[in-house]
């Protein structure tokens, strides 16, 4: 299979678990298509006692990923230690997740380290719904001068009723975004709002119908093993299914 498509698609684990778990999964993914693959070194977990991410170790495993399979690689920063190092490693991609990007302090620290880099650098929603905010650790991570592509995640936001969704998405404001910044790619992380599989197709359908610029999709070779994040984790072949259904990839 092979993207059709102009729009930002990334796929991969929540979590690098195991060499063997990395390069399964992105040898599955390439099959169908996937050209930019994700994976967290570092995991933000909400409370403490879970698998908190394999760290530096799996940087080896990504940079092999992408040898093989020519992919490129992604991963979430969340300290001026870890950018240093995935600079050093060479990484394509860095993304800042949605704990992170609700404090000013980290981000302009982040910022600071990646000044001038010539990475990508995405930045998901912040936890509550507060676009200023969000907009705000764009133009942070804008005025690093930073020479690769930023671009902004709608990951949904954290509600206190939960509803269907494990984070809600708020659709007006990445459209809101979208209007403030036409210049600036807003894609969406249909996993972290669905929580579970069964709804990820659903969410990204409605991202797309939206108008939203890409889909950022967690996927696991053997998703009910995965260390975290298990219940909303497709499989490559149900990942490359939904490519299909939405008419991304022939
Ligand atoms: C993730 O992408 O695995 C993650 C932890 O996301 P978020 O920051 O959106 O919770
Ligand atoms: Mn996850």
């Amino acid at each position: 299979m092979k993207l059709t498509t102009d729009k930002i698609i990334v796929s991969g684990p929540c979590s690098a678990e195991s060499r063997d778990q990395l390069l399964t999964t992105a040898e599955q993914l390439a099959a169908v298509g996937v050209t930019v693959f994700r994976a967290g070194l570092w995991k933000p977990r909400t409370r403490p006692g879970c698998f908190e991410g394999v760290g530096a170790d799996g940087i080896e495993w990504m940079t092999e990923v992408r040898t093989r399979y020519g992919m490129r690689i992604a991963t979430e920063l969340n300290s001026v230690r870890n950018t240093e190092l995935l600079l050093k490693a060479g990484v394509d991609i860095a993304w800042i997740g949605a704990r992170t990007a609700t404090n000013p302090f980290d981000v302009q620290d982040i910022a600071d380290a990646l000044r001038g880099c010539h990475i990508d650098v995405y930045v998901k929603n912040p936890v509550a719904p507060d676009s200023a905010l969000w907009l705000g650790a764009l133009e942070r991570l804008e005025r690093a001068n930073i020479k690769g592509r930023i671009v902004a995640i709608h990951r949904g936001f954290c509600a206190w009723e939960k509803d269907i969704f494990r984070n809600n998405p708020i659709w007006s404001i990445p459209l809101w975004l979208k209007a403030q910044r036409p210049d600036l790619p807003v894609v969406c992380d249909p996993s972290h709002i669905a929580g579970q599989a069964k709804l990820v197709p659903h969410v990204a359908r409605m991202a797309l119908a939206l108008g939203l610029d890409g889909l950022f999709v967690e996927s696991h070779c053997n998703p009910s093993a995965a260390l975290s994040d298990a219940a909303q984790q497709l499989t490559p072949e149900e990942f490359g299914q939904m490519m299909q259904d939405l008419k991304l990839t022939l």
